[in-house]
Formats: structure tokens, sequence, C-alpha cells
């Protein structure tokens, strides 16, 4: 019923920048080596996300568009995995709900490719087309038909920001994947693939940025860290280079900023921010993510233990720098 899933796609796509992770982390768990996106005025006229991954067998194409339709949970048995990283087959139907969408894909071992037209959530037109394994989805006009979500999205320039922030996390979350990502086709950055993190960032960042990190790796319990942290002298940091990813995840935690403020006050003068990269893996069990997919906020069971692990971690990082 197009009307229900209309409110229900709010929940998920509400901003051109949620359709981009979304498209992405598709193209990312479809085993993708290399991913171009592209996007027009904030995402808004057009957002493009093309993979080399294994592509959707052409019987399953229709099904993509309908709520609930995963190909995901049963290849994972691992449930609380399943669930944090948001495989709930929503993604695709709310964003077909609310955009005009073009899909063209094709498998491995298939002649040629299939291609899909929806609007508005019905699918319009489907074709066979010649193509290379892998998927394209073009997502354009988004929020063509729900104006109210439409007035509220920010200017051009801002919605364009966000997309580029979340690039930025998906492509450090995942150095082995080459990512190219352009806006107006300007091309923002073009990541190598090469599984290194440091050339990823490289390709992203400042490019003196990396003189200016260092490597950090540390393990207590059930708490694993790794990832670059800034020299005390770097003064372009930014608050949006404090990047944390907690399994796997991009997070927003106050708990870990604090540790990391706290350990660099005593060296930084002030209005500067330590630009990190930190990757921590945690046990599950000691955790709370909220399962909605837009959400970024994480829960730790005992932030004091957190707060000092990293904090500790940074100290003696920051002693192995010093001598
Ligand atoms: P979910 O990712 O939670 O399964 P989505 O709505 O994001 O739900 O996608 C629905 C299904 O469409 C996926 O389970 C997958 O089978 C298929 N799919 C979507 N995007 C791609 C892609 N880029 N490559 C291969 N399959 C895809
Ligand atoms: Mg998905």
């Amino acid at each position: 019923e197009i009307t229900s899933s209309k409110i229900a796609a709010g929940e998920v796509v509400e901003k051109p920048a949620m359709v981009v992770k979304e498209l992405v982390e598709n193209a990312v768990d479809a085993g993708a080596t290399e991913i171009i996106v592209d996007v027009k005025k904030g995402g808004k006229k057009l957002i493009r996300v093309v993979d080399n991954g294994c592509g959707i067998h052409r019987d399953d194409v229709d099904l993509m568009f309908e709520r609930h339709a995963t190909s995901k949970i049963r290849k994972i048995d691992d449930l609380y995995k399943t669930i944090s990283l948001g495989f709930r087959g929503e993604a695709l139907a709310s964003i077909c709900a609310v955009a005009n969408v073009e899909v063209i894909t094709m498998q491995e071992n298939d002649d040629y490719g299939v291609k899909i037209e929806a609007s508005g959530g019905a699918i319009k037109n489907k074709s066979e087309m010649g193509a290379k394994r892998g998927t394209s989805i073009v997502v354009r006009d988004l929020f063509y038909n729900t104006p109210a979500r439409l007035k509220f999205l920010k200017s051009d320039s801002v919605e364009t920001k966000h997309i580029s922030e979340i690039m930025g996390h998906l492509a450090l979350s995942h150095p082995e994947i080459a990512f190219k990502y352009s806006t107006d086709d300007q091309m923002v950055f073009r990541t190598p693939g090469d599984e290194k993190l440091e050339n990823t960032i490289f390709s992203i960042y400042d490019r003196t940025l990396i003189k200016h990190l260092f490597e950090i790796k540390d393990a207590f319990d059930f708490l694993k860290l790794r990832g670059y942290i800034s020299t005390f002298d770097y003064t372009k940091g930014t608050k949006q280079q404090q990047i944390i990813f907690v399994n796997g995840r991009y997070v927003k935690s106050d708990v870990i900023k604090d540790a990391i403020n706290l350990a660099y006050k005593p060296y930084l003068m002030h209005n500067r921010y330590p630009v990190c990269f930190l990757f921590l893996e945690i046990d599950p069990d000691k955790i709370d993510v909220n399962i909605h997919p837009a959400k970024t906020e994480i829960k730790f069971h005992d932030d004091g233990v957190l707060k000092q692990f990293i904090y500790t971690a940074l100290k003696k990082a920051f002693n192995l720098q010093n001598q």
C-alpha cells in the first residue's frame, strides 16, 4: 500500500546522505571491490551508486522494491550482526517509495543484465540490457512525491556536505574497496582500495595530514583499539575529523571524545582539535546499539572502563612517540 510505505519511508530515508549510505552499504554487502558514487545538487536531483559486486538475480529484482525483502538474514547466522548492520530489507523499498529509481544489474554468469525503472514505489518498466557484473542504482528526484519532506531538506551545499562526510566514513571503514566519489561532476576523492588505512586517509583528507599522524594499537580485556591519531603540532584538525568506529560501525560517542580530549589536554593550545581515526572492537555483549540504521549513538555498559582504556592507550602512544 503506497501511503503507508510513504510514511514508513521517512524512518529510513530522512535525507540524501542516508540514501547514499544505504546504497553504498548494499554495494559493500554485495562484495564490490570498486564503488562509484556521484551526486548532483546535494543528492536531491541525482544519486548514482555503481558497484562491481555480485549483482541481483533477474528473478529477484522485482522483490528488491518490496518491504522486508532481504537476502541477507539467511546468509548470516549471527543475528546480532544482522540486526546491528541494519539488514531489514527496508532501505530500497523506502527509497523507491519517494523517488524515481533505475536499477541495472547483472550477475557473473549471465550474458546480459536487466534494467528496472520504478517510480513512487511502483515498477514502471523492466527490460533486458547489456551490462557488466554488478549493480548500478540511480535515484532521481528524491522526495518528489512528499513535498513536506522535500521542504525540510537543507541547501544543496549543506546536503552535499552531509553526503561527503558519510562517504568519508564509508571509505575509511573499507580501505579494501576503491571508492570514486564526485559531486556535481567534480571528483571529490578517489581511494586506492589497497587495504591500507593510511592511503585511504591520504586520498580523502588534507594531504599533509599523514605527516602528522601516528599509529595507535592497544588491547585490554574485551577492548581492542587501532587507528591513527594526530601529533600535538597539527593545527588544521576539525571536530569532524575525530572519527570513531565501533565494531566497524561509525558512531558518535561523547565518552570516547572526552577520553581523547582529556589525554590531549596538557599538550594542545586552545582551539585545536586532535584528529583521530579510531577503530574500537568491543564484545557486543558490552554495548547497546540503536538498531535504527540512521542512528549513530551507542551505549557502553561501563563508560568508566572504556574511558580509562582509551585515555591510557593514547597516553602510551604519546610516550612511545616522544621517545
Ligand atoms: P537489506 O540490505 O537490509 O537486505 P535493502 O532494501 O537495502 O535491504 O536491499 C534489499 C535486497 O536487495 C538486499 O538484501 C540484496 O539482496 C539486494 N541488493 C540491494 N542492493 C544490491 C547491490 N548493490 N548488489 C546486490 N544486491 C543488492
Ligand atoms: Mg541494505
